[in-house]
């Protein structure tokens, strides 16, 4: 039990507070802000205490907590005394960006250092680079090959910059985040992502992309180019609710057939001809069309993966798989260094199919594994069949890191049951797991479940989609500033459209759309936010949308919350397999692991949306009866759960305890 937990850890933090009279630092002397709000001075003594003592830790706050302040100022302590640094990783550029913005307020009061780092997308200078780029040639491979070959001006002057200490001095701040250093080395023609990294070596923390932190890259080459002994290394995950899933994504791979059609065109006629690579590579095209055909759109099924090679081998009158593909390898590395040498993109269809399969392959006999075809079709109707090799194992990429390094700090809002989270993150059980107080008074949150309404596939029909809009209504009319409603999928958020929500609105609609670029959703939550003290308006998102989970809507940009649904994921083959290897791996609890916990996750992500600082008033709306039930709501975290109140399915009575609710 959290609470239990919770009294544990108090104990031991009042007993360690006594130890660290004797300490040189505690985090008491890197907190920039004069006093504390509830709960940080317990969480920064847990943290300090598990960073002195070397074990994991996995703690919950709630939004607005002060989570990236207090876990900065509780591990500096540590990493100062022994010369050591902290790899701090989040999800989203603006989470990163405040992680450096905190350092700034605690380089106020000491002597630390830090940089923030985005993907080479981003910090690249080189236009050769950033126009051709693809999944078939990526960036980081080019950038690799332009290096290794003197071809990029950008690292070259770099290189003449001097040393790590010497670039410090040089630089306008000790604390710079990704942005500050590209305009620094632009101005210096010289590349910033290989400077950031040059600083990343002389810095107390690196601020860095969970992308990063889980590819196998970040052992071999990041870790240690750092100087820093992996013993030193403090590793925090932010908002880690996101780490499994994302650890999982990192060790899956696909391959579309448009791939496969392109090894084989590459390899028919011109300069890059090959007999084997196109014979292959075209009975491959076809036997994935053939295993394909009785696929529905966006359906999958389980395929042996040594079956899909032998048989595509076999077709093609070709003899060992293995050393056709070693063939293809080697004739696609040789096509990439030829393009490369005549200054044009080393770009390989052919050594994309060979890598992917040989991975494939690989991973054949491996139980943490399964292999997929899909066919997908997308919103203009084109058909696309890949095949995807999936990982169903995230300890196994967080394991490596883990138990190489100090020790880790996983924070997050969303996080419960923590035992779940802290298992699937890869801790063993000594680790330490804490929930802290909300500092949000109880009664500046109003949490209501909408009982008798159910929104579950089968209870889906007019009268049920009439009654969700009739409450969404209800909340909206009775909210002052802005509402956000978050629907279970895309689907579910037309059809309240369709079921007439748009028309009997009297506010603006803004209305988040499937794959709408990052670009134009930031320019649309712009305007939403800013009618929050014009009237109000709605904005009609989606559950695990990158506006639920990453959107801060503090004040009146977000007075009220829906969240429509709970937004189970479909039961696909993977899912089945995840949840079958889930039950093997935790003890029987593939289910909830695999499957309720990722919906209820993002269901208590978009719950947060209105409760952002202390001062904020937030109603949240749970419009589906099966939040309220004992099983999902061992899933919702204390600050939510402490409020959270069962009522009839009324949209009148909603109305009027919205309506109450902000009035006093
Ligand atoms: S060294 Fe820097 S500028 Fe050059 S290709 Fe790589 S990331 Fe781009």
């Amino acid at each position: 039990m959290p609470e239990n937990n919770m009294v544990i850890k108090a104990i031991e933090a009042f007993i360690f507070e006594i130890l660290m009279t004797t300490s040189s630092n505690s985090y008491k002397e890197f907190f920039p802000y004069p006093t504390s709000r509830k709960g940080q001075s317990e969480m920064m003594l847990a943290i300090e205490n598990a960073v002195r003592t070397g074990v994991n830790i996995c703690a919950e706050a709630p939004n607005g907590f002060g989570k990236t302040c207090v876990t900065l100022s509780s591990v500096l302590p540590w990493v100062k005394e022994n010369n050591g640094k902290i790899l701090y990783c989040a999800r989203t550029h603006r989470q990163l960006d405040r992680v450096i913005e905190e350092l700034v307020e605690i380089s106020k009061r000491q002597n630390v250092s830090g940089v923030s780092f985005r993907g080479r997308r981003h910090m690249c200078l080189n236009p050769f680079v950033l126009e051709n780029s693809d999944f078939v040639a990526p960036i980081s491979e080019v950038c690799g090959q332009l290096k290794a070959t003197g071809r990029c001006s950008y690292y070259e002057k770099l290189k003449k910059a001097g040393e790590p200490e010497d670039l410090i001095e040089e630089v306008p701040k000790k604390v710079l985040t990704a942005p500050e250093i590209v305009e620094f080395a632009t101005s210096k023609s010289m590349c910033p992502y290989e400077m950031a990294k040059r600083l990343a070596k002389v810095v107390d923390v690196v601020a860095l992309s969970y992308l990063y932190v889980f590819d196998p890259w970040i052992l071999e080459v990041f870790i240690p180019d750092l100087g820093t002994p992996l013993s030193k290394i403090v590793l925090v995950q932010d908002e880690a609710h996101n780490v499994p899933a994302t650890a999982l994504d990192s060790a899956s791979d696909s391959l579309t057939i448009r791939t496969t059609r392109q090894a084989t065109r590459e390899a028919s006629s011109g300069p890059f001809k090959d007999g084997t690579s196109y014979e292959f590579s075209r009975s491959l095209t076809m036997k994935l069309q053939e295993i394909s055909s009785d696929l529905k759109d966006n359906d999958e099924k389980v395929v042996n993966p040594q079956d899909i090679v032998d048989m595509a081998i076999r077709s093609a009158s070709l003899d060992s798989g293995e050393r056709v593909l070693r063939h293809m390898q080697e004739h696609g590395a040789k096509i990439k260094r030829g393009l490369l040498k005549a200054g044009k993109f080393p770009r390989s269809a052919i050594h994309r199919v060979a890598e992917f399969l040989l991975n494939w392959i690989r991973c054949a006999d491996k139980h943490d594994y399964t292999f997929i075809i899909s066919s997908t079709t997308s919103r203009a109707g084109t058909k696309s069949i890949s095949l995807n090799l999936v990982a169903l194992d995230p300890t196994s990429v967080t394991s490596p890191v883990l138990s190489r390094i100090h020790n880790s700090v996983a924070i997050s809002g969303t996080i419960s049951p923590i035992d779940a989270y802290s298992e699937m993150l890869g801790f063993d059980s000594e680790s330490v797991k804490a929930t802290f107080q909300s500092p949000f008074a109880v009664a500046n949150r109003l949490g209501l479940v909408i009982g008798g309404l159910d929104t579950s596939f089968q209870n889906r029909n007019g009268n049920t989609f009439a009654r969700m809009v009739d409450h969404c209504l209800a909340v909206v009319n009775a909210t002052p500033g802005n509402t956000g409603i978050f629907t279970s999928s895309y689907s579910i958020g037309r059809s309240l459209v369709d079921a007439g929500f748009e028309k009997r609105l009297k506010r603006e609609l803004f209305i988040e759309l499937p794959g709408m670029k990052g670009t134009d959703n930031d320019k649309m939550i712009e305007k939403f936010k800013s009618k929050g003290e014009k009237g109000g308006a709605v904005l009609l998102g989606v559950q695990g949308g990158r506006n639920s989970e990453g959107g801060d809507f503090p004040g009146s940009t977000m007075d009220s919350v829906v969240v429509v649904g709970v937004p189970y994921a479909r039961p696909t083959p993977s899912m089945e397999a995840l949840i079958a290897y889930y039950d093997i791996a935790f003890n029987q609890k593939g289910r909830d692991y695999a499957y309720v916990l990722p919906a209820m996750t993002r269901a208590i992500q978009a719950a947060g949306r209105p409760v952002r600082r202390l001062d904020d008033k937030g109603v949240i709306v749970m419009l589906d009866q099966r939040f309220a039930s004992s099983y999902l709501l061992r899933f919702i975290p204390s600050w939510l759960r402490e409020v959270l109140q069962v009522i009839p399915d009324n949209p009148s009575d909603l109305a009027h305890q919205v309506e109450s609710f902000f009035m006093t």
